[in-house]
């Protein structure tokens, strides 16, 4: 049997303006019948735009009424990017079918959100669809309050002027409440090795509690595949490995 993720060709509805780096475009068209949503929250498709072979992953904003709607950041640069910024309308993409990451135990009493704007979509829809406290951090250059319900409470950071970003001190700061819960984060790719690490060692989260996805990497080099980490780490738990051991194997799925 096929492993290849089942494709979907697209067209461009409708695109506007959520904010100044935010573009939302609404994708539908009869090549995507068929497309089901997984109905886990932070999930995604690759996305291949017109010209370009290589995808990048989007997060699912919303999937109703055969449209499909994702939203965009506009990077300095990027391949998706300078397609985004144009009038696209009536373009035709390809999309992949989705995958999704968020399993968030069932008894889980918080929920602690962090990312960058890249992870806002995810945020959103990941707030929208769970009931237990929430906690979240955003560093975003865009006024995007009204992005969310008024209920979730966020505690908005601006990106340090230098491109870099202070989410892993936000982390480190992070007064864990009592009780079992449940942590996502996404950003950066290298940093979100780190964040694992500190999870991992200094507050001995276990495995089973977090879920920290690199989302795109720093320094011009090549994106990372999206993988779903699930099956890494029933495969690695099986294997008896330790969850350093099964990052690390997750990290090398993603760079293959
Ligand atoms: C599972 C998953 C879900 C995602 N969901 C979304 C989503 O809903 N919306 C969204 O916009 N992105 C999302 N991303 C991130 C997105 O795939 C990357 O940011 C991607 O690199 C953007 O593609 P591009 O073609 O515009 O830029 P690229 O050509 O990939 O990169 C161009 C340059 O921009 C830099 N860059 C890329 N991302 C960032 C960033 N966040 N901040 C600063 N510099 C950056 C790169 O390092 C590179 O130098 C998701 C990623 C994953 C893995």
């Amino acid at each position: 049997m096929s492993t290849r993720a089942r494709q979907y060709d697209a067209q461009v509805l409708r695109r506007t303006s959520v904010s100044d780096h935010l573009v939302r475009l609404v994708l539908g068209g009869p090549g995507l019948a068929g497309f089901e949503s997984t109905g886990i929250p932070d999930e995604w498709i690759g996305l291949v735009v017109p010209g370009q072979f290589q995808s990048r992953y989007y997060t699912v904003r919303s999937w109703e009424g055969g449209e499909l709607t994702v939203d965009v950041v506009i990077h300095d640069v990027g391949l998706v990017t300078e397609w985004a910024t144009r009038d696209c309308v009536g373009d035709t993409v390809v999309i992949t079918e989705p995958k999704g990451s968020f399993t968030m135990p069932a008894d889980a009493g918080w929920l602690i959100l962090v990312g960058d704007l890249t992870a806002m979509p995810a945020m959103a829809r990941i707030t929208g669809s769970v009931d237990a406290p929430t906690r979240m951090w955003a560093e975003v250059p865009d006024d995007l309050a009204d992005y969310l319900s008024p209920e979730v409470k966020v505690e908005w950071l601006d990106p340090p002027a230098d491109g870099g970003s202070r989410l892993a001190e936000v982390v480190e700061g992070i007064d864990w409440p009592e009780g079992e819960g449940y942590f996502w984060m996404a950003g950066e790719s290298a940093q979100m090795r780190a964040i694992r690490k500190h999870l991992m060692r200094e507050v001995r989260l276990p495995s089973t509690a977090y879920d920290v996805m690199g989302y795109w990497r720093g320094g011009g080099v090549r994106q990372p595949r999206a993988v779903d980490p699930g099956p890494i780490w029933r495969a690695g738990k099986a294997a008896g490995k330790s969850d350093e051991q099964i990052w690390a194997d997750y990290d090398r799925a993603r760079d293959g």
